[in-house]
């Protein structure tokens, strides 16, 4: 785990004033074969939330796949929920097209963030959508939310490494 801390600290020196620098680096790790507590997770995601290199620190993470602890101000399960949404942004152009089109699709909830996003920078209301999709506004702004966050780290990746897929070991 040491040297786990010491490529941690090399990336956010790196990456230019982290809020955490002062911060012990175990305070983003789980313990030798244990979990982080909630507490933990809390305490570490509060340093990220005020951090200049958050967006920063979360791409170098992806992108050397790194599964483990908190980077970006997010859990390895957030990670991986947002490297899903980034690549449904791409997989529902299809569904985009038809529902431009006026013809009636079932949305499945994955898909939704990637679907309300696009129909949202196409200049949809919020009500059509909701229409569109059989969903309330409240619902569909819930979507637009998550669809934005995979649009910015999705345009972070693209514009730092070309990245791999985040491990799949447990949050
Ligand atoms: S986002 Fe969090 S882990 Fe990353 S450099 Fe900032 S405070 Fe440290």
């Amino acid at each position: 785990m040491d040297e786990q801390h010491a490529a941690r600290r090399r990336r956010r020196e790196e990456a230019g004033g982290p809020a955490c620098r002062d911060a012990d680096p175990g305070l983003f790790f789980p313990p030798d074969g244990g979990t982080m507590t909630s507490g933990q997770v809390s305490r570490a995601k509060a340093l990220c939330q005020a951090c200049p290199v958050q967006q920063a620190c979360l791409t170098i993470a992806v992108s050397f796949g790194d599964s483990n602890g908190i980077w970006g101000g997010t859990t390895p399960g957030e990670r991986r929920r947002l490297w899903d949404q980034a690549a449904r942004l791409r997989s529902v152009a299809s569904i985009v097209t038809d529902l431009a089109a006026g013809r009636t699709v079932t949305v499945a909830a994955l898909d939704r963030p990637a679907v309300v996003y696009h129909l949202t920078t196409a200049g949809w209301a919020t009500e059509r959508i909701a229409g569109a999709l059989g969903i309330s506004p409240a619902t569909v702004d819930a979507a637009y939310q998550r669809g934005r966050s995979a649009a910015r780290f999705a345009a972070a990746l693209s514009r730092g490494s070309p990245g791999k897929a985040p491990g799949r070991s447990a949050a």
